[in-house]
């Protein structure tokens, strides 16, 4: 079974609440860079004051930056038997950094949840209502969408080119995808 998990998908596919989910099922860490960016936030610290603005509009925070905080992240005790990366990469610059600092111990598998456009923006809406995220205004929102196409989604080829893209279907609920993601991961 994959141990060194990356999970991929469109802003709103449920990423975050599959991840906790199989990371506690498997016992590794879930390395989110958008919680982790979010406790900055939270903390006021520097990078939280320079990431904010950025996370609200919609738009990615610079590569060096994730980049040095996964690292960091990586290099943690609780990281060397395995961990479950979600939001990182979204960049081909994340992506090719990742390869080159991980080189030890790369991916395995990426689990790629597949949910159509016009569901993610009605759960993030629905989002928005119940968590109150600031980056869940419908303008960013859109936003958000964009970025993905551009940015994020050309990994799903990188990924597939590398034998590693594991297709979920993600527009049941969440127990649903949840046995989907655990048959695929018994089955890889
Ligand atoms: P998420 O919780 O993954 O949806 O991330 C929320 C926001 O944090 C994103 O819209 C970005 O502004 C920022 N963010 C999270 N992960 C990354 C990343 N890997 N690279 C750049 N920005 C990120």
């Amino acid at each position: 079974m994959g141990r060194r998990l990356l999970i991929v998908g469109p802003p709103g596919a449920g990423k975050g609440t599959q991840a906790a989910m199989i990371a506690r099922a498997l016992g590794i860490p879930h390395i989110s860079t958008g919680e982790m960016l979010r406790a900055q936030v939270a903390a006021g610290t520097d990078l939280g004051k320079q990431a904010k603005a950025i996370m609200d509009s919609g738009a990615l925070v610079p590569d060096a930056i994730v980049i040095a905080m996964v690292k960091e992240r990586l290099a943690e005790d609780d990281a060397a038997c395995g961990f479950l990366l979600d939001g990182f990469p979204r960049t081909a610059a994340q992506a090719e950094a990742l390869d080159r600092e991980a080189a030890d111990r790369p991916l395995e598998l990426v689990l790629s949840l597949e949910v159509d456009e016009e569901e993610v923006v009605r759960r993030l809406l629905k989002r928005a209502e119940i968590e109150g995220r600031s980056d869940d205004t419908e303008e960013t929102i859109r936003n958000r969408m964009a970025v993905y196409r551009a940015q994020t989604e050309p990994l799903i080829t990188y990924y597939r080119d590398r034998g590693l893209l594991c297709p979920i279907d993600g527009m049941g609920g969440i127990e649903v995808t949840f046995s989907r993601i655990t048959a695929a991961l018994a089955a890889a």
